[in-house]
């Protein structure tokens, strides 16, 4: 397929029947002027660094790439009304890898949300595959904005945390099947299904690792953030422990019940805490802002800081999370 056909085939599937100049075909796409805000994010995925092709098919990396972009948007208080798909294609990608594209898009669609391709470049890569996606989103009520956290409001989320850190982890370990959901999430991240809030100013994205995105939003928005309550997802881990705890954690303690659950419950805070790839969103609300949000603790005042209060006394929570330049990973 050459690189024209390639670019007719992703405008036929996936243009949302938009043309140039609105759409793909001219040298820029024409956006329309509207009364509602606009935001815009990019995100972009390298192979070998975000993917491992052993383990995701490239419709899942159009998947993820989508759903890593549209959890962006979202997490601006928008959703997602057009996106530009920029590519370095090596050279032996086949006809079956454009239609694989297109797959992973759509389904991609089917939970983050709608919206027409309206261009981007195209280019051959010397090895391994890069992806870029720029994708744009309007406000719907507020915009949620990183340094809008005030003390005293509760923090709540709309999704569960550590799965896809326990499915890479699984992956990793040679386990290719788990029946609790988490190699799925962690190939194509599904989005809990969540009620717009109302009246919400302040929220982020968790995609690095819980305890790393509280951290940026308490700088932004000089407070501390206190986590008080069992994260959600938690348990669901400790049932993947306990079926692939072997594997998992093949040094864990012999002996004591007490000292395995100890193990168990300190890899399911590593994966909940620092995991990264969870893609849902964080938001301060006083009182629950509606269905599939549920609370993991609150907002105090300044000095920036993370605490931990769910076993009651307040601890310093450490900061860990995904970070492309850390020399000590
Ligand atoms: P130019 O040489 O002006 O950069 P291109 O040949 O790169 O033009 O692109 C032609 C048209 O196809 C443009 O409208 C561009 O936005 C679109 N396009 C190219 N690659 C992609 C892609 N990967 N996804 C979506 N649209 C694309
Ligand atoms: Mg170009």
């Amino acid at each position: 397929m050459s690189e024209f056909s390639w670019i007719d085939h992703l405008r036929t599937g996936l243009g949302g029947g938009l043309t140039a100049p609105m759409g793909i075909g001219d040298d820029a796409a024409l956006l329309a002027s509207t009364a509602q805000e606009r935001v815009i994010a990019s995100d972009m995925m390298v192979e070998g660094v975000h993917f491992d092709r052993r383990w995701s098919s490239i419709a899942d990396v159009a998947y993820k790439l989508y759903a890593s972009n549209a959890s962006d948007i979202l997490a601006m208080g928008a959703s997602v009304s057009g996106w530009l798909l920029s590519v370095a294609l090596p050279a032996d990608t086949t006809a079956s890898a454009h239609e694989a594209w297109i797959d992973g898009v759509r389904a991609a669609q089917v939970h983050w949300g709608e919206a027409p391709l309206i261009g981007g470049d195209t280019t051959r890569s010397p090895s391994g595959l890069i992806a870029s996606i720029t994708m744009f989103g309007e406000i719907r009520d507020h915009l949620w904005a990183r340094s809008g956290f005030k003390p005293r409001q509760r923090l709540w989320i709309d999704g569960e945390l550590g799965l896809a850190a326990a499915g890479l982890a699984l992956l990793t370990a040679g386990v290719t099947h788990d029946d609790y959901g988490v190699i799925a999430q962690h190939r194509r991240p599904q989005r809990w299904p969540s009620a717009l809030p109302i009246g919400v100013r302040a929220g982020f994205d968790v995609s690095d690792g819980l305890s790393q995105d509280l951290m940026h939003g308490a700088r932004a928005s000089d407070c501390a953030m206190v986590i008080d309550t069992p994260l959600p997802g938690a348990e669901r881990l400790m049932a993947v422990i306990a079926a692939h705890g072997g594997s998992l954690m093949p040094d864990r303690p012999i002996g004591a019940a007490s000292d395995e659950h100890r193990a168990a419950a300190a890899l399911v805070d590593q994966w909940q805490l620092a995991g990264g790839d969870d893609y849902v969103r964080v938001i301060a609300a006083d009182d629950c802002p509606g269905e599939g949000w549920q609370t993991i603790g609150y907002v105090d005042s300044a000095p920036v800081a993370l605490y931990d209060e769910r076993q009651g006394a307040r601890c310093p929570l450490k900061v860990g999370g995904w970070d492309h330049f850390r020399h000590d990973v």
